[in-house]
């Protein structure tokens, strides 16, 4: 067995690979592991576009230089904040940007066990490889929770499969396909399925699918600002609050996590994604499967309430992810079952850490403790600049190459601090109030539009207070 590790991080998606930079940045003693955005490459189908907005794309880095504009300039791809939708393939190859840009090394090998020994965990890598990590992080996002509810689970996998199961739809043109579900997922994948030239219908439970409204102009009149603000999630007071405090959103009662977690920015489609669904394939509305059987090689589903049966080639349920813990194979149930749970999730505190000492969890499974921007690529920035600055703060190696490099602030870190208003004009500079003791004024990173990566370094001396800017 290898020697001691301070943290090991599990999972390179965008809340892993955030967390990896942060980690970087502060010189920590850390290994990394997972496949890079194996969700977005793995489950998700070629010709989708995100449905979140370019600003709320992003990748946390500690300097907040490595955003997903950053990348569409240096890649010569089209950008906006606002009003573009980002494509699955430029997602995917940020992801890859930004890993490489800061250098993470990602061993791209799945972690098979974790063992608690004492004060330390035991790792065993799917390799066989084993090790020891004071800290452990799970960022396994929700790759292990593919969710399809009873009738359709018990279809075979000819019959019916979960959209995660999909890259390709266009293996579907001249088929007959069912899509179930009512949000985002559903109604894209029946687009693509239906511009790769399969006869598709959706079935949706709701009694109306919801639509998202155009992104509001973010640089409205101060009223209208006032009256419905616009946050990474969307707009409005409560997703302002989900996307901009999730330490807040931690002190609400359990039972109110757990619902908001779950029912906030519940099932919709995305505003650009609608003329590609209304009049080009039927979407049915207020129908429940309430059987399902395969017959003659086709499925048949009965529908509640006496509806016509639907029949089809197959059915995709677009039926989304919930957490189970029991289906973390790596996880034993030693560990399992002590952790504290707050809706079938591992409850968190503030600084992400678990009910077993040193095991951290980021990502969607933490959204009941921290709120829905959990469940979003935006949440990344809150999870790694937290646990990066917990870990940092554990870790005691702050390196000093990280220091002189200008990445890390000499004195303690504290909160991160980011200005969120509106863009700015540019050639915008910080009010001089603001210019930081330790050394000049640094450019606006270029193009950002905002205030970016700047730190509130608490000092270690109580008088004197520092900006640092990255
Ligand atoms: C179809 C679809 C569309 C979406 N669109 C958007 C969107 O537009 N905007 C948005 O903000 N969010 C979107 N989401 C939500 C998105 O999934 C999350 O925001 C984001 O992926 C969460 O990131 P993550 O790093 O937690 O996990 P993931 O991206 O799921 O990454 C998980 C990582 O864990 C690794 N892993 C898993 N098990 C192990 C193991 N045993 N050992 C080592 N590594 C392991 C994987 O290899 C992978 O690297 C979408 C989700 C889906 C399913």
């Amino acid at each position: 067995m290898s020697d001691v590790i301070d943290v090991a991080v599990i999972g390179a998606g965008p809340y892993g690979l955030s967390l990896a930079a942060h980690l970087s940045a502060a010189g920590v003693n850390y290994r990394h592991f997972g496949v890079p955005m194996r969700l977005w490459r793995s489950a998700m189908p070629q010709g989708m576009y995100l449905k979140s907005q370019g600003f709320a794309s992003n990748l946390s880095d500690p300097g907040g230089t490595h955003t997903l504009e950053a990348f569409c300039q240096a890649t010569s791809h089209p950008y906006k904040s606002y009003g573009l939708p980002v494509s699955l393939d430029n997602f995917v190859n940020y992801g890859q940007w930004f890993s490489s840009q800061l250098d993470l090394k990602v061993e791209e090998v799945l972690v098979a066990g974790l063992v608690r020994q004492g004060e330390v965990f035991e790792l065993t890598l799917a390799d066989g490889e084993q090790f020891t990590a004071r800290r452990v992080v799970v960022a396994i996002g929700v790759e292990h929770f593919a969710y399809v509810p009873s009738p359709l689970a018990e279809l075979p996998a000819s019959a019916c499969t979960h959209t995660s199961a999909h890259t390709d739809l266009a293996a579907f043109s001249g088929q007959e396909v069912v899509v179930i579900g009512a949000g985002q997922s559903a109604l894209e994948t029946a687009a693509l399925l239906h511009e790769s030239g399969a006869g598709v219908q959706v079935l949706a439970r709701r009694p109306a699918i919801r639509w998202n409204g155009q992104p509001l102009n973010p640089v409205r009149p101060l009223l209208q600002r006032l009256r419905e603000p616009e946050a990474g999630l969307g707009s409005g007071w409560s997703t302002w609050f989900y996307s901009n405090h999730p330490e807040l959103f931690r002190r609400l009662p359990a039972s109110t996590r757990v619902y908001r977690a779950r029912t906030a920015l519940g099932p919709a489609g995305a505003s650009w994604l609608r003329p590609r669904v209304e009049g080009q394939f039927p979407v049915r509305t207020g129908q429940t499967a309430i059987s399902a059987k395969t017959l003659d090689g086709k499925v048949q589903l009965r529908i509640a309430g006496g509806g016509p049966d639907v029949t089809a080639d197959h059915v995709i349920a677009a039926t989304g992810y919930r957490i189970n813990l029991k289906r973390l194979e790596f996880l034993p149930e030693a560990v399992r079952s002590s952790l504290q749970t707050v809706g079938g999730s591992a409850a968190v505190g503030g600084d992400y850490q678990s009910s077993v000492p040193g095991l951290y969890f980021i990502g969607p499974s933490v959204a009941p403790s921290m709120g829905p921007v959990m469940r979003f690529v935006f949440g990344s920035e809150h999870a790694a600049t937290t646990v990066g600055r917990a870990l940092a703060g554990i870790s005691g190696r702050k390196s000093s190459a990280a220091v002189a490099a200008g990445r890390l602030c000499p004195a303690t870190m504290s909160k991160p601090w980011r200005y969120r208003g509106p863009a700015r004009e540019p050639g915008f500079a910080a009010p001089s109030a603001l210019i930081t003791a330790a050394g000049p004024r640094p450019a606006r990173a270029a193009g950002r539009g905002r205030w970016s990566g700047g730190w509130r370094c608490r000092p270690r001396t109580p008088s004197l207070s520092c900006w640092r800017w990255l």
